[in-house]
């Protein structure tokens, strides 16, 4: 990159003294702007028929009908070295591996794309279709929910190749800018009670009201994208339709407003925060435009930051380990004495314990950095991350790159990213127990909550590939 750089100066300063000050001021600027270059497309991805819907275990039916259509949208960012990161959000409940696999081996084969440089998330909306598809999350969810999260799946699959494949020759030139604003309807949903952690408004817990925005600005000014992040669970609603929740208005909004910009709607770490209040349309809207005004706030600040290359990326897996698995005696009886998603849980551990002689005790799954030169550091992490993870990354990831290079970068910690395969608790939120922690288990294939390592294994992990990442955007 330097070299390229050096090359750019030479003519900067040649320019410079041909037309004086002024061209140079301009040549300079204009050789800026040329430090990278993106494209940013949407396409819809509504299922074109009915069909069962993700995000709560009681809905006994599949959907009717749409509020609004759900998207997909790519951003493709080039450096100056050529080197690009593919962003892909989605109107989803989650990533799934069937999802995110057959597209980062297209684009590592024919694009000679890393798949460390491919960063997929989910806004977790849970008015969105069904997409666990495998034998064993399928048992006991009945119907034909499997066969048809596996069709939706793959024709998923194809559109967003295909929406990478229309998006990469439109790379323009582009500044990048960031800055960030906040929404206060996020709050914590882990109420400490007598009996226990209660899914409930906590005021007082942890939250993280950020809204960072990193946006890409075309030669003439006009916002070609705008990705911005929210750390809170797209749950404001529970019905039968599709819908994007508060993440789909707020980009539907942003749209309207700025037209031909594409905005990007990236989850962070709201694995524990909910939108409060909810439980209406009119509220989804009114959170969406929160949502919506805090990027604004931060699309208008004055002294946004300027992003520079080159870009680093990283990625590699972290395992984790369950708790000792439940014997085949302590399912049966979960089996006999539980509600019905115990039941069904008890079900599929015991097939698994038939079918591989024993119990899933690790799961490994990718953490990934991509760095965009000394200025910010973007981290994505699989799992319904709870909040604690962007909190403590902060303060980590940003201490240890001041005390190297004496510069104060950005730390942008996205959860719900590549492989969201449930919760991914702290040490502090496995502790306490409760839904996060423990209870949501029941609803998935695995035995049981992690092992105390869960944080200090997903940390350790992040702040080697970002050491790596680090080291590559030099
Ligand atoms: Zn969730």
């Amino acid at each position: 990159m330097k070299r390229i750089w050096r090359r750019f100066t030479i003519v900067v300063l040649i320019t410079g003294c041909l037309f004086g000050t002024q061209g140079l001021l301009q040549s300079a600027e204009s050789v800026q702007k040329t430090e990278w270059r993106a494209a940013a497309t949407s396409v819809v991805i509504t299922p074109e028929k009915s069909m069962w819907m993700s995000g709560y275990a009681a809905r006994n039916k599949p959907s009717e009908g749409k509020v609004h259509d759900l998207f997909a949208k790519v951003l493709i960012i080039e450096d100056m070295n050529g080197q690009k990161v593919v962003i892909v959000t989605t109107d989803l409940i989650g990533i799934t591996p069937a999802l995110r696999d057959p597209i980062a081996a297209r684009l590592e084969s024919e694009l000679k794309i890393p798949a460390a440089a491919l960063l997929m998330n989910a806004s977790h909306t849970h008015c969105g279709p069904e997409l666990r598809e495998g034998k064993a999350t399928r048992r006991g969810l009945g119907g034909d929910r499997g066969a048809e999260a596996r069709e939706y799946t793959q024709s998923l699959v194809k559109k967003i190749i295909a929406t990478i494949g229309k998006t990469l020759p439109n790379l323009e030139p582009v500044t990048l800018k960031y800055s960030y604003g906040r929404a206060g309807f996020a709050m914590n949903r882990r109420l400490p009670t007598s009996k226990g952690v209660r899914n409930s408004p906590h005021p007082q817990g942890p939250v993280d009201q950020r809204v960072p925005v990193l946006s890409a600005r075309r030669n003439d000014g006009s916002i070609m994208a705008a990705l911005f992040g929210y750390a809170c669970h797209n749950t404001t609603l529970s019905f039968y339709q599709f819908c994007g929740d508060y993440a789909g208005f707020a980009q539907e909004y942003l749209e309207a407003d700025h037209p031909g910009m594409v905005a990007l709607f990236m989850m962070g770490c709201g694995g524990d925060q909910n939108p409060y209040p909810r439980r209406t349309l009119d509220l989804a809207k009114q959170h969406g435009r929160a949502l919506a005004n805090a990027v604004e706030v931060a699309l208008s600040v004055s002294q946004p930051r300027m992003i520079h290359g080159p870009l680093g990326v990283a990625m590699d897996d972290v395992v984790l380990e369950f708790a000792t698995p439940p014997t085949r005696e302590e399912l049966l009886k979960q089996k006999e004495r539980g509600n019905k998603y115990e039941k069904s849980h008890a079900d599929r551990l015991l097939a698994q314990l038939e079918e591989r002689g024993g119990i899933q005790i690790r799961y490994a799954f990718p953490l990934q950095v991509i760095q965009f030169g000394s200025d910010l550091t973007l981290v994505a992490i699989c799992g319904e991350t709870v909040v604690d993870y962007s909190l403590r990354l902060q303060k980590d990831l940003k201490t240890d790159l001041v005390a190297v290079e004496n510069v104060e970068p950005i730390i942008w910690v996205a959860g719900y990213s590549n492989n969201v395969f449930g919760y991914l608790p702290s040490l502090r939120v496995l502790k306490e127990g409760g839904y996060e922690g423990v209870g949501a288990m029941t609803y998935t294939s695995y035995p049981g909550p992690f092992t105390d390592s869960v944080e200090k294994r997903v940390v350790s992990k992040i702040v080697e590939l970002t050491k790596q990442a680090r080291k590559a955007a030099k």
